[in-house]
């Protein structure tokens, strides 16, 4: 294993027809897989992907857009991929407390805070599952994989997923998909957090001065696939060995200035994860 995906749902439908070829292009390129559920369903679909691999673990969990309605986003991939529901979801505690002491279980997630597709009077319920979640790492000591997004209005996502991390939380977390902004990031490594990136960093550049200025041991790297496929195969479907291109797009940012090698950087992205998650290489 060479690289990692930290963060993909091959386990999703879009793979159905194909995914042990996805599986195996990622394998033979030195790519290792974690894959995501977003709901109890494909959580206990990616303790089965798992199991039948190497070099592959779950994290397993509800994503907050499946805990609370989705205000429709029309530019918003996410939301067209997924069938919108109209009703809030509870979390079965007990169901994903079995899934999570399974030995191929990295982490609890992904979960956290979306007020970019959630309306303001299902805020609470996001943040009890949150809570909820939170409670379930500790339990089996494993870290968290946060999704945390901002909306348009003034209220930080960042922020009050730090204050809620901070008072319930015994365990690491990383922020997938990070997206906010300097100061947010500052913050999530003061609290001594970790983020991610994803093949954005391959097609739009106003996240250059984040990539740069991140310590190395604090970024690691995914592809949230299907979604956001980086430059390349941009707007098609996004696959685990896709990595690839994101670290070397990492190593492009910052090696003007770090003076870091390529070699270097490409092997401190799957140190960090190897640590984060606790993996058997
Ligand atoms: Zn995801």
């Amino acid at each position: 294993m060479k690289y990692i995906d930290i963060h993909g749902h091959i386990n999703f439908p879009e793979y159905d027809a194909d995914r042990e070829e996805v599986i195996k292009r990622a394998h033979d390129a030195g790519v290792g897989i974690i894959v995501v559920g977003t709901d109890l369903e494909s959580s206990k679909k990616c303790v089965e992907l798992a199991e039948k691999h190497e070099e592959m673990w779950a994290i397993v969990g509800m994503h907050p857009t499946e805990a609370t309605p989705i205000v429709e986003v029309h530019s918003s991939k996410r939301v067209d991929l997924r069938k919108s529901m109209s009703e809030r979801v509870a979390f079965d505690v007990e169901a994903f407390q079995t899934l999570a002491m399974n030995p191929k279980v990295v982490a609890i997630g992904e979960c956290g805070l979306d007020f970019f597709h959630s309306k303001l009077e299902d805020v609470a319920h996001q943040k009890e599952v949150f809570i909820k979640h939170i409670e379930v790492a500790n339990s089996v000591n494993k870290p968290l994989m946060l999704h945390v997004r901002n909306s348009h209005s003034s209220t930080n996502a960042y922020q009050e997923a730090l204050a809620i991390l901070k008072d319930h939380a015994k365990v690491p977390a990383n922020f997938h998909f990070f997206a906010g902004k300097m100061q947010d990031m500052k913050d999530v490594f003061d609290a001594g957090y970790s983020i991610s990136f994803t093949g954005v960093v391959t097609f739009a550049h106003h996240y250059d001065e984040l990539v740069r200025s991140a310590p190395l041991e604090k970024i690691m790297t995914e592809t949230d696939c299907p979604f956001v496929a980086p430059l390349s195969h941009r707007g098609k479907r996004n696959e685990p060995v896709f990595v690839i291109e994101i670290v070397n797009e990492i190593a492009k940012i910052r090696g003007g200035t770090s003076g870091e090698s390529v070699e270097m950087i490409t092997e401190q992205l799957l140190e960090n994860a190897v640590k984060f998650f606790g993996l058997e290489k």
